[in-house]
């Protein structure tokens, strides 16, 4: 399930270019054209969900598969070791939680301060 008018669908099939971070069945991820920190990359799934807005029970596999693969993603992209490292992981859903594109996205953010943002 793909939408060919989605930004983030196309990073995944390869017909827009991205600094990839990861690849599995389910996952794919890489960096934030417009880093916040000096470690920010995305973490999506390959099925085109919107947003968290639509995940149901039926989801919880892939879902917590990809939450798991989340604090290796931050050491191996060089966020440094909790607590005094540690990374922010975020998922803006909804005009209101300031998601800009439409399918759904988890933001790995960390590195020394101070951030651009965030
Ligand atoms: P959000 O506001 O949570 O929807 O975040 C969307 C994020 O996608 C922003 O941080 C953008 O910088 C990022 N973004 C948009 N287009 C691209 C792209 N082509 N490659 C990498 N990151 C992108
Ligand atoms: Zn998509």
């Amino acid at each position: 399930m793909t939408d060919s008018n989605c930004v983030f669908c196309k990073i995944i099939a390869g017909q827009i270019p991205s600094r990839k971070v990861f690849e599995d069945e389910h996952v794919f991820a890489f960096h934030d054209i417009a880093p916040w920190a000096p470690v920010h990359f995305l973490v999506v799934p390959k099925l085109h969900i919107p947003s968290m807005a639509q995940i149901t029970a039926a989801d919880a596999p892939w879902l917590g598969h990809l939450l798991t693969l989340l604090p290796q993603l931050a050491i191996d992209n060089g966020c440094r070791p909790y607590p005094e490292g540690g990374y922010r992981i975020a998922t803006n859903t909804g005009k209101e939680g300031g998601q800009e594109v439409q399918h759904l996205h988890w933001h790995v953010m960390g590195g020394p301060r101070p951030w651009v943002r965030g």
